[in-house]
């Protein structure tokens, strides 16, 4: 844990000790903000927590449920107003009610949050209030009205934000030890942001064609549910301070729209995503509908090391549902370790050939064939997606995990490097880059592609100064 923090210091401290920003001279007609926080700058501290709390565990890596709420993040977020980001969300595997907003677009969501939402809307709703906060930028906003806050100062109250939402030991430990004092208020969000984030989320999920009432409702559930039993459980209500009228706020301005054109309030997809997330976090009591239940029983099973069960379950699913990427995948996993190769490879290729150049499957793919112990196939193959989708960072990830086990350790982390700089992380993908340039010495083209590379990082990070 220190040595991560350590690196996101240290990363802010290259920030501030870039030339530049002593003189740095506030934007005619730019934002006020962009003089405490730029996006560059919160692009990459969010780049970089992310990357720490993947490092520390405790986030639901699966690329379904990744994929189904990426997909859900970037739909709204296209429809937003404000400084739109690459969103990028990950599942904390928490049971607690929380979501939280990194800068940069970076949105943590629990899974106690997503397994309490009963429909795609409510979900949707929080999702599209934590869009609000990073394209309103009010966490940069939050440190600017602290007056004299110099990067250490943010970068210690990022820090102890996060950690303290993640573990409240950790976070108050980083407060404790002085590293800046700004981390012990953590984030609460001001009146005015809360009622902008809600009133944002509206108008953004009617663009993106959902229901908005889940967002009231949900609210709604929550402080009665909280209400009836308080405690930590219901983080979010006091990370995004709630109270009646800021409830009634939100039935007004509902009430003044027309309810005809709201969008649909719930997807199968969802309803599959809730039922996964259950099975994999050995969630029960949850009354789900069919075949969501059947899913989850079939998810379980897969877990449990009960192959067949598994297969049982989701064979006539996946029949039902050719294509169907939520069963197809767990079928095909579970049919390759009954040993049924063949069967599974032909489910696999069905979906590759349905979804060409898919990441998700990729990684499955490549997964899979390292699992046999096929690093030579694993590595052409994602060395070829690679080459087709050079802008593909989870292509990039897939291929360094590739090469790394087939013995190529310059590409492991030239690959790394790459997909650390598609996600803005530039401190993490300098180092990477340098790491990988230690294994060039008899390439020289590899040498100077990588030479170039770190140029280019080091040119980025000075343009996020200025
Ligand atoms: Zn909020």
């Amino acid at each position: 844990m220190t040595r991560h923090l350590f690196t996101l210091f240290l990363a802010l401290l290259l920030l501030t000790s870039l030339p530049g920003r002593a003189q740095a001279q506030l934007p005619e007609l730019g934002n006020p903000v962009d003089t405490v926080l730029s996006p560059a700058e919160e692009r990459q501290i969010g780049a970089e927590v992310f990357a720490q709390l993947r490092a520390r565990g405790g986030v639901i890596e699966d690329p379904l449920l990744d994929s189904y709420l990426n997909d859900l993040g970037i739909r709204l977020m296209s429809s937003a107003s404000g400084t739109r980001f690459a969103p990028q969300l990950i599942i904390v595997d928490n049971p607690m009610i929380n979501a939280f907003t990194v800068p940069g677009g970076y949105i943590a969501i629990f899974s106690g949050l997503m397994l309490a939402a009963e429909n795609e809307s409510e979900l949707a709703g929080v999702v599209a209030h934590e869009i609000a906060h990073a394209t309103q930028r009010h966490i940069a906003q939050m440190v600017a009205a602290q007056t004299g806050n110099s990067m250490t100062a943010v970068a210690g109250f990022i820090a102890g934000i996060l950690l303290g939402a993640i573990d409240p030991q950790l976070g108050a430990a980083v407060a404790t030890a002085g590293i800046a004092g700004a981390a012990q208020n953590a984030i609460n969000y001001t009146r005015m942001h809360e009622r902008e984030a809600d009133r944002i989320a509206i108008d953004t999920l009617r663009r993106a064609d959902v229901d908005p009432r889940g967002m009231a409702s949900f609210f709604e559930t929550l402080q009665r549910r909280a209400g009836a039993s308080p405690g930590r459980q219901f983080e979010f209500l006091r990370t995004h301070p709630m109270n009646s009228e800021r409830i009634s706020a939100i039935r007004d301005r509902l009430a003044g729209l027309n309810a005809d054109r709201f969008g649909a309030s719930d997807s199968q997809s969802f309803r599959l995503a809730r039922a996964r997330l259950a099975a994999l976090t050995g969630t029960s009591g949850l009354s789900l509908e069919q075949p969501a239940e059947t899913y989850r029983q079939a998810v379980t099973a897969e877990r449990r090391g009960d192959h067949d069960q598994a297969v049982e379950k989701l064979r006539p699913l996946y029949r039902d549902h050719p294509g169907n990427r939520w069963y197809a995948l767990p079928l095909a996993r579970a049919l390759n370790d009954t040993g049924r190769t063949q069967e599974a490879d032909r489910v696999l290729a069905d979906l590759i050939s349905l979804y060409p150049g898919d990441s998700t499957l990729l990684r499955v793919e490549v997964d899979w064939l390292l699992d046999r112990g096929d690093a030579k196939t694993a590595y052409r193959t994602a060395r070829q997606a690679v080459e087709e989708r050079p802008k593909d960072a989870e292509a990039a990830l897939t291929l360094s995990r590739a090469a790394s086990a087939a013995n190529r350790p310059l590409e492991h982390h030239e690959q790394l490097g790459r997909y650390f700089l598609l996600k803005d992380n530039l401190v993490a993908a300098h180092q990477e880059l340098e790491t990988a340039y230690t294994y060039t010495a008899d390439n020289p083209r590899a040498q100077a592609r990588i030479e170039s590379t770190l140029q280019e990082i080091e040119r980025r990070a000075g343009q996020t100064d200025e």
